[in-house]
């Protein structure tokens, strides 16, 4: 693949984020960064490195919708806008799909018996939509389908960190653009989302997650173009890392549930220093290794006056 890479300064903990400019039959801009005046100049600069100007992009394909990644969707008017169709509800914002996302978060801190006073915060939180685009998508992608200008680069649907997460993958090289399914410093975190059919069902962010992984791993990928750090060459050494560590995780907490506990309470044993800073965070790690564990059949949970209390099976 002629690949550029792109870094794009962000106001959020994880740092910098990768863009990554592709010539094919078309130009396209794979992720465009937060948008902040310090990512557009970036981008600016990145693309007269490669010798072209905002006005070359043909293309902007997105890895998924959060903000440092597909917040400058607004810089190019005349190019098309490509990425899974979820990613439409975060450009849109109508109205509905705002009062819907209140609704679900809501109702899942609710089960997570998070106190009503905390609730707005970390809803809100979730509202800081502020650094996203608002272009809308002109081309939806699916699964299996190839991108269009790069014949051979086929994309593949990766929930877990997202609900629009998608990754890229050139079938002769096998190079990937993986947004953020694969990071070499930090597991990405499951975080939840509504759903993709608006329904109020949660997915189960985590264990998607290592689906998603294990998909990766079974593509053989010889390198990932990661959503932030390093191009990762030892693909599926890390891929067991990360599956292994959620093992251990899941030894840690299972030690927690020796009676009736809460997602809140749990979450409050496995994190204690970063709870109170970082709830929505860590109550959906703790959530996700619930999750799993009701997966291997050795937790239980059930809906008692409105909140999940989860017990050993
Ligand atoms: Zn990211």
């Amino acid at each position: 693949m002629n690949i550029h890479t792109i870094v794009i300064p962000t106001p959020y903990p994880i740092g910098d984020v990768n863009a990554f400019l592709v010539k094919g039959d078309r130009l396209s801009l794979f992720d465009v960064g937060p948008k902040t005046p310090e990512a557009l100049e970036a981008i600016e600069r990145g693309l007269k490195e490669a010798g072209y100007n905002l006005n070359d992009v043909e293309q902007v394909v997105l890895t998924h919708h959060h903000p440092d990644h597909s917040g400058w969707v607004d810089a190019f008017p005349e190019a098309d806008i490509l990425g899974h169709e979820y990613n439409d509800h975060f450009l849109r914002k109508t109205p509905e799909f705002m009062a819907y996302r209140t609704t679900f978060y809501i109702q899942q801190l609710q089960l997570q018996a998070v106190p009503e006073q905390y609730l707005d915060k970390i809803v809100e939180q979730k509202e800081a939509l502020l650094l996203y685009g608002t272009t809308p998508l002109t081309k939806f992608i699916s699964d299996g389908e190839e991108i269009p200008g790069h014949p051979g680069l086929k994309a593949i649907y990766t929930p877990g960190h997202a609900q629009s997460h998608l990754i890229f993958i050139e079938e002769s090289t096998k190079e990937v653009i993986g947004g953020d399914l694969l990071l070499e410093r930090v597991a990405p975190n499951p975080l939840v989302e509504p759903p993709t059919d608006l329904s109020y069902e949660r997915p189960k962010s985590l264990i998607q997650q290592q689906e998603s992984l294990k998909l990766l791993r079974d593509l053989d990928a010889a390198k990932v173009y990661p959503g932030h750090g390093d191009v990762i060459t030892s693909v599926n050494q890390l891929i067991e890392n990360r599956l292994k560590r959620d093992e251990m995780r899941l030894e840690q907490l299972i030690h927690h549930i020796n009676g009736p506990k809460t997602v809140l309470q749990l979450t409050m044993d496995l994190y204690p220093a970063n709870y109170k800073t970082e709830l929505g965070l860590t109550l959906s790690k703790t959530l996700g290794y619930l999750d799993c564990l009701i997966r291997d059949g050795v937790v239980r949970v059930e809906e008692v006056n409105g909140v999940n209390i989860y017990t050993p099976a």
